[in-house]
């Protein structure tokens, strides 16, 4: 059914209202939003684009020069196609610290080892404020795992310096870690390739 101009009239003017109230709600927002420091983000869940989402922000990062630290636990690969973009850019500063997930070592107390190993090269960056993000890929399991002491750890987040932006990845966040981040995305699996049979896609998934 085609409407009268009058209809029409009537349909333009309630929209322009509606636009009107939302524009104050979010520039009173923004009015609200004045704080500048570095951010906790936490991205979580059981669906697919948590380190995705990492990268994603490291390159707008970089598009402002800034300098970023990256530390990948549990995964042992060097080969993926993240490493060997980012890696290779001089404001990187980029560590595989696993050991293979814990599924294939088998071995709590090697993967207690190896989890303080890595901790020592993610807390060095955490303490030094010329890193402006840390990317802390896969940190959530070294905390459910209790591979690491979870007090240091959050102790070492806090205590970070004020500008620098801290991103951790992995599934199963801890209620302590989640309470200390700024900013949480717990993204969902609704589908995943993997399960019709796809395998692990060059491009899209290393
Ligand atoms: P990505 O690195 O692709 O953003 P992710 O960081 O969210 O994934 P991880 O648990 O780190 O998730 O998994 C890394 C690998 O496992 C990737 O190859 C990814 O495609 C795959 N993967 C992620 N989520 C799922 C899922 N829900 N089912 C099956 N495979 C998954
Ligand atoms: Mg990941």
């Amino acid at each position: 059914m085609t409407s009268t101009p009058e209809q029409l009239a009537e349909q333009n003017a309630r929209h322009a209202l509606r636009m009107a109230r939302k524009k104050a709600v979010i520039d009173a927002a923004i009015a609200r939003a004045t704080e500048e420091r570095g951010l906790l983000i936490v991205v979580t869940g059981n669906g697919k684009g948590k380190s995705t989402s990492a990268f994603g922000t490291m390159a707008r990062a970089l598009g402002y020069g800034m300098k970023i630290g990256v530390c990948q636990f549990l995964k042992s690969r060097t080969d993926t196609g993240e490493e060997a973009f980012f890696g290779a850019l001089p404001k990187v500063e980029w560590h595989v610290l696993g050991d293979g997930f814990t599924w294939d070592t088998q071995n709590r107390e090697q993967d207690i080892a190896t989890a303080e190993r890595g901790w020592q090269v993610a807390a060095r960056m955490l303490a030094d404020p010329s890193f402006d993000l840390v990317v802390l890929d896969e940190l959530t399991y070294l905390l459910s795992y209790q591979y690491l002491d979870a007090d240091s750890v959050l102790d070492a987040l806090a205590q970070r310096p004020e500008m620098q932006h801290v991103i951790v990845t992995g599934r199963g966040a801890t209620d302590a870690l989640i309470e200390l981040a700024d900013t949480v995305s717990v993204i969902a699996d609704e589908k995943h390739a993997y399960r019709a049979g796809v395998k692990a896609q060059r491009g899209i998934d290393l």
